[in-house]
């Protein structure tokens, strides 16, 4: 994508005091002259950051303000090690709530709606960010933290909430629940902003369904504000990014090559107004792709996928790089397909071949044409010709985990 005006102006003007302010970046950025750095080229040449930097800086190694400046730090949930902790300024906390706020807009929520933010509140920046921004539009936030169901549900019910906020994987429990209790038809809940996680369409669907909401996807991550820096709007077809806030690149992970858009790789961000840490080519590790062309809805923000996986998800094959979201979106499209597959990758005779199994409830007899019409289908969407294998309900292990439905064999 190519650097807009502004971004370029203030990428600039970040870069030119950087190592003066970030001790951070001093030492990352020795030997090079980043303040001489003028073209989008120059830009692209710059050494990503990773998240195993962040790390190395803890406790306050990231702020490029003085200490006095710091009015609040996240960390980042870390499961392992050191955590990261991220330092802002009054600005950069006023900027996520304005950028917040957008994302309740594109998704039509108004000053009369109710939101139950059922994100934790914390260190960890979700809660709060929902809040903010929640509370600049004038809209009632009913925050509820995560967990005790049988509260949420009654909060639901009584404070007669309208937006439901949350992670995909919490949603889907409240969800179950409702569906459970046969009470969709107490609630008033008419949209879910849910945090962006990779997910097949039939599962998104059938959580919608349940709670009777229409989705919105939010992407963010907490090293970059935290969830807000892009939605999706009503026409459900990527999300859109803040561009006048963070400027984005998606990558070959492998080779650090930066990709034309429409192709899917590693989304890496440059967070261009952040004060208190500013963080420049940072890598997500998320997988995406920039989707090229206007959106219908006539925002002129850029959008990018719902993030498709991990990097360590991805896998290449004869040179195409294949995630575990586009099987669940193309097998979610197969009728006969019952949603449960499995994928093996093998090393045979000189040749990757990649066997796709996959559940179904279509009579013995009439598989060998479902298969075919899988293959196709595959080809066609992923441009990786498979060997497919249709099986009886409940032949294959079930996972918690999805990507555990990829088994690369060839090394
Ligand atoms: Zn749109």
């Amino acid at each position: 994508m190519r650097m807009n005006g502004y971004q370029k102006e203030n990428i600039i003007r970040l870069l030119s005091t950087i190592k003066e302010k970030s001790p951070f970046y001093a030492k990352k950025f020795e030997g090079i002259d980043v303040a001489s750095i003028t073209t989008q080229e120059e830009f692209e040449r710059l050494p990503f950051t990773d998240k195993g930097d962040l790390r190395e800086a803890y406790p306050l190694g990231l702020a490029a303000v003085p200490e006095r400046d710091i009015v609040r730090i996240h960390s980042s949930s870390g499961t392992t090690g050191t955590p990261v902790v991220i330092p802002y300024t009054r600005r950069d906390v006023e900027d996520w709530a304005v950028i917040f706020e957008r994302c309740y807009r594109m998704a039509g929520v108004t000053e009369a709606d109710r939101v139950q933010i059922t994100p934790g509140y914390g260190l960890w920046t979700a809660g709060i960010g929902f809040q903010a921004g929640c509370e600049r539009l004038g809209a009632m936030a009913i925050p509820m933290g995560p967990g005790n169901t049988e509260k949420q549900i009654r909060m639901m019910k009584d404070m007669k909430s309208t937006v439901i906020t949350g992670t995909s994987s919490y949603a889907l429990l409240l969800a179950e629940e409702i569906e459970r209790r046969g009470i969709r038809d107490e609630l008033y809940l008419k949209k879910g902003i849910i945090g962006s996680e990779r997910w097949g369409d039939k599962m998104r669907q059938s959580i919608a369904d349940s709670l009777g909401v229409d989705f919105y996807d939010i992407y963010g991550l907490t090293e970059i504000y935290g969830p807000g820096i892009g939605i999706s709007c009503d026409y459900r077809n990527g999300i859109h990014m803040w561009d006048d806030y963070v400027y984005f690149e998606i990558i070959d992970p492998e080779t650090g090559e930066v990709l034309p858009d429409g192709e899917p790789g590693e989304l890496v961000i440059t967070a261009f107004r952040k004060e208190g840490a500013p963080l420049i080519r940072y890598r997500t590790h998320d997988l995406t792709r920039i989707i090229p062309g206007d959106c219908p809805c006539g925002s002129r923000f850029p959008r990018i996928d719902i993030i498709m996986g991990r990097t360590d998800d991805m896998v290449k094959v004869k040179g195409v790089n294949m995630f575990p979201a586009h099987f669940d979106e193309a097998i979610s499209l197969m009728k006969g397909a019952t949603g449960e597959y499995q994928v093996m990758i093998d090393h045979l005779e000189g040749k990757d071949i990649v066997t796709l199994y996959f559940e179904t409830d279509v009579p013995p007899e009439s598989r060998r044409a479902l298969e075919q019409e899988m293959t196709a289908l595959i080809k066609s969407r992923i441009g990786v010709t498979v060997v497919s294998k249709a099986v009886d309900l409940g032949y294959l292990p079930r996972s918690e985990k999805k990507t555990n439905r990829f088994f690369d064999n060839r090394y």
